[in-house]
């Protein structure tokens, strides 16, 4: 008898890991690599948030909270929902988890049963479909288009839906594409919602504060009063504060979920690290300026690298709104030839091209579902972005036609 479940066999292994693996490897072989993969901020978690962790651990506060988070933290999540987002979550309504991943695993684990589908808007961040899948669910992804800013539209919605349709995860802004949708593009999608009295929303916010040139964020739930009762919305301090090693994120939705949700945590993680949900509270609490100061530091990066791949033959990159991310489209390379006389036949061919010859890390669009793209995560120095882009210039004008 094998020793490894079948559910194991529902969830591939991630591209992105791929990647980076093949990056190290080429660096521990001496080659100069870029890595344009990662998604979380290069910036360090701001010394205050640093400060009360460290002191949280100092006075001893080291031991088991409550599975689904202090309560102390739980009224600051509160308090956000209601300053940020105009969202009305009592404690009661609320769960933290070891971040966004362990709220989202628990809510789908603890809603979907076999033959449940979930709407994805194509791209997706590459764990939905397999988190769907792990829970027993099956993910059903739903197009955009570049010539909509990568947004879903209500007549795409629709048809994604069925009778098994459980769930619709919307995340704005996005990753991968960084685009982030208006009051009244989430109001047409919500109406769609509405009409389909058996469907959820997760609305992950997690990029929310990533937002450049005054675009205005809405949480899904706030926008469309009615459907406040089907969303669960999920949030973090991962890429807002920089705090990706410190695992906290949380959600605010209706109660009997939330209770759900903190009974499968009770039995798998139990509560989120205890010091760290400290820090989360000062993040939440505290002086909020590194967010414009970042944000600031993020809309220039992205600025650069837009203009520099216009520069690139064969590519073209829309300006998103937000995130960390651009999803140039490499269309125009596909076809062409590389200087050792190979075939560029996929975005995945051309990314592997990228980090042979130019020495660039980046994921290519079959992982998120919509080709041929690839993704380049910014969230790194002003001087790398700089040289990788340069050098994806290079390598592009390096392609001749086959
Ligand atoms: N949602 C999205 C869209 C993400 O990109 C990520 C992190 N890559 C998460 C949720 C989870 O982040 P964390 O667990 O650090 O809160």
């Amino acid at each position: 008898m094998p020793l490894l479940a079948k559910r194991l066999e529902r969830v591939k292994p991630s591209p992105i890991s791929a990647i980076r693996t093949m990056a190290i490897e080429r660096q521990a072989q001496g080659h100069d690599v870029i890595g344009l993969g990662a998604g979380e901020p290069d910036f360090d978690t701001p010394d205050s948030i640093k400060a009360a962790g460290i002191e949280a651990i100092r006075i001893g506060q080291t031991k088991y909270t409550q599975v689904d988070g202090l309560p102390a933290l739980k009224d600051a999540i509160a308090a956000k929902f209601k300053r940020d987002n105009g969202l009305d979550y009592a404690p009661r309504q609320i769960i933290v988890g070891s971040g966004g991943y362990q709220v989202l695993y628990n809510a789908l684990m603890a809603t979907l049963d076999a033959g449940d589908e979930v709407v994805i808007p194509a791209p997706y961040w590459v764990s939905f479909p397999d988190m769907v899948r792990l829970a027993g669910g099956t993910p059903v992804s739903a197009p955009t288009s570049e010539e909509n800013g990568f947004k879903l539209r209500p007549d795409a919605l629709e048809r994604a839906i069925t009778a098994k349709t459980k769930w619709l995860i919307f995340n704005s802004p996005c990753n991968p594409t960084g685009a982030a949708y208006s009051y009244d593009e989430i109001e047409a999608l919500s109406e769609v919602v509405a009409r389909h009295p058996r469907l959820w929303v997760i609305a992950d916010d997690i990029y929310e504060h990533l937002l450049y040139d005054g675009f205005r964020f809405h949480s899904f739930g706030a926008v469309n009063p009615a459907l406040y009762e089907r969303t669960l919305t999920v949030n973090g301090v991962s890429k807002a504060y920089a705090m990706t090693g410190w695992r906290i994120g949380y959600a605010g939705g209706p109660s009997a979920l939330i209770e759900a949700m903190a009974k499968i945590q009770s039995q798998s993680t139990s509560n989120p690290v205890s010091f760290s949900q400290v820090a989360a509270i000062e993040a939440l609490t505290g002086p909020q300026d590194c967010l414009a100061e970042r944000n600031a530091i993020f809309r220039a990066r992205r600025d650069l690298v837009v203009g520099m791949l216009k520069q690139a033959p064969g590519l073209s990159c829309r300006r998103p709104e937000g995130a960390f991310f651009v999803y140039p489209n490499c269309a125009g390379v596909i076809g062409k030839a590389t200087p050792a006389g190979a075939r560029i036949e996929s975005s995945e061919d051309f990314v592997t091209y990228l980090l042979d010859a130019a020495g660039v890390a980046v994921v290519h669009g079959a992982a998120f579902g919509l080709d041929p793209y690839f993704r380049i995560s910014y969230a790194t120095s002003t001087e790398n972005l700089r040289e990788a882009c340069r050098r994806i210039q290079g390598a592009a004008a390096a392609l001749t036609q086959a």
